[in-house]
């Protein structure tokens, strides 16, 4: 995950972090960026924005509890920060793409419907995976409305206007100079109030679970790669849609081949006499087949053959990159009486040719006769 998106990086402080301390880093931070104090400063101005966003979070113990647990908060002041994060375009394999609303205008609609949060779920793939495409079952922390008050926490079903924020879910208070806004500690920013809670959910309005759900991985991703889901994420509130699942791919190591975007390399040794003589080498390629590779004379180690077609899926296009394997020679570690009577010739043979050229450069040198 990006830096941009971690609260407590945000706000400078240590996971551990006292309510104190973050209490005063997020003073700090707000001084020194508030939008007063920078006219027209983008960067302050956004920086004021996620540290209000990481505070709004982690300066509230319950809030904060979620966030460590799930690396988001449900909820009003929620949200991942997306917007830094590039995604790539599996709409086409996975339903509509939506585009990211500004991160406040989304979060802010305290009155309104607002979306669920965004969930995140990491997942490894094999090389060999990446070649042939997959299912990941994946189980996900879900939470479902409570069916007994329908989500509004209410033993009647109804919610009534929370007498603390008259509604608005937030409150304000003077901070040196400046009018600070937090979220109403009376309704947790909802707005309003259930006068009786309901029995079943204890007032929540959503139960909290797992479920499993699987995902097709289309072959050819990359590490690093993004897949929304959408309408996997949390769902919302006041009738508002469900946040997305972003599915976040890693992959594995292969302890043979190499991977390069499409391409894929792999070494294989040979021995001093099949790269001076050529020969043929086989290799067992990602899909298990069996490739020959010939090996012309005089070959170098460090030297590349292609075998076309044999790497990775395009991503989004038909056909494969190539497989490049490369070269290594190999110097013999033990050798027998007979081979060290031939490498001893081969030894002296290289020398006559070394004195041949020895006396050819020295002549030149000397302007030769
Ligand atoms: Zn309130
Ligand atoms: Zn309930």
């Amino acid at each position: 995950m990006s830096g941009a998106g971690d609260y407590y990086e945000i706000l400078c402080v240590p996971r551990d972090a006292t309510q104190e301390q973050i209490k005063v880093a997020y003073r700090q931070a707000a001084l020194k960026y508030h939008p007063d104090r920078n006219p027209g400063d983008k960067e302050s101005e956004e920086k004021f924005k996620k540290a209000s966003e990481a505070y709004s979070v982690l300066g509230d113990p319950d809030k904060r509890a979620q966030y460590d647990r799930y690396g988001k908060v449900g909820g009003a002041g929620g949200g991942v920060d997306w917007d830094s994060a590039v995604f790539d375009d599996f709409g086409d394999l996975l339903g509509n793409l939506f585009g990211f609303g500004d991160l406040f205008g989304r979060a802010g609609g305290r009155g309104g419907p607002h979306r669920g949060s965004d969930l995140r779920y990491d997942v490894e793939v094999s090389l060999e995976e990446v070649l042939l495409g997959c299912e990941k079952e994946m189980e996900i922390p879900h939470e479902e409305p409570c069916p007994k008050c329908s989500g509004t926490g209410a033993k009647d079903g109804k919610r009534s206007t929370c007498g603390a924020c008259g509604g608005r879910g937030s409150i304000f208070y003077q901070q040196g100079f400046f009018t600070v806004s937090r979220g109403c500690p009376q309704c947790s920013g909802e707005g309003t109030i259930a006068r009786e809670k309901c029995g079943e959910c204890g007032g929540k309005g959503n139960e909290y679970g797992t479920k499993k759900i699987k995902v097709k991985i289309p072959h050819g991703v990359e590490s690093g790669s993004r897949l929304k889901v959408p309408g996997q994420g949390e769902p919302g509130r006041k009738g508002g849609p469900r946040g997305d699942l972003y599915i976040f791919i890693g992959v594995r190591d292969h302890p043979f081949f190499l991977r390069d975007g499409e391409n894929l390399l792999c070494r294989v040794d040979i021995s001093l006499p099949e790269a001076v003589m050529g020969g043929e080498v086989e290799i067992e390629t990602l899909d298990g087949k069996l490739e020959k590779v010939s090996v012309p004379p005089n070959t170098q180690h460090g030297q590349r053959f292609r075998i076309a077609g044999k790497g990775m899926p395009r991503l989004h296009h038909r056909g494969r990159g190539d497989l490049f394997v490369e070269v290594r020679l190999r110097t013999p570690s033990k050798i027998s009486r007979e081979e060290k009577k031939l490498w001893q010739e081969l030894l002296r043979l290289e020398a006559e040719k070394n004195d041949k050229r020895e006396s050819f450069f020295r002549k030149i040198f000397k302007g030769g006769d």
